[in-house]
């Protein structure tokens, strides 16, 4: 499966820590993530990662381009929903091309925690 890892500035420390838990998990996948969440997740846990541009860079539109193109299986973002972000119309254009494209979004761990145990 193509698996996008996006997280939010306040959020990255949460992601890190749960893709460390999965591990075993996305490691048999093949991943994509913005630019700095994929930089951490690279350097931290050591999983390998097709970085896109920094989110607020256009990282997000990019994901959404390849999740256009039937290109993306899971999307797992976990985004900050108590903070404004710069590039909130980019965020909003990914989740609905998403559900234009029944392609399944995780947007906060709850989410994240059933998605993986599916995958497991
Ligand atoms: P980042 O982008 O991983 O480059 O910080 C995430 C985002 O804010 O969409």
């Amino acid at each position: 499966m193509n698996i996008s890892l996006i997280a939010h500035d306040k959020k990255k420390n949460d992601l890190i820590e749960f893709v460390k838990r999965y591990k075993n998990v996305f490691e048999k996948h093949k991943l994509f993530a913005t630019g700095t969440t994929g930089k951490r997740i690279q350097e931290e846990i050591g999983l390998d990662v097709y970085r896109f541009l920094s989110g607020p860079l256009g990282g997000d539109q990019q994901i959404g381009g390849r999740i256009a193109e039937g290109n993306m299986d899971l999307i797992i973002f976990l985004r900050d929903p108590l903070t404004s972000q710069p590039h909130e119309p980019d965020v909003a254009a990914l989740i609905r091309v998403c559900d234009v494209h029944h392609v399944p979004i995780a947007t906060n761990l709850g989410s994240a925690e059933v998605f993986l145990k599916a995958l497991k």
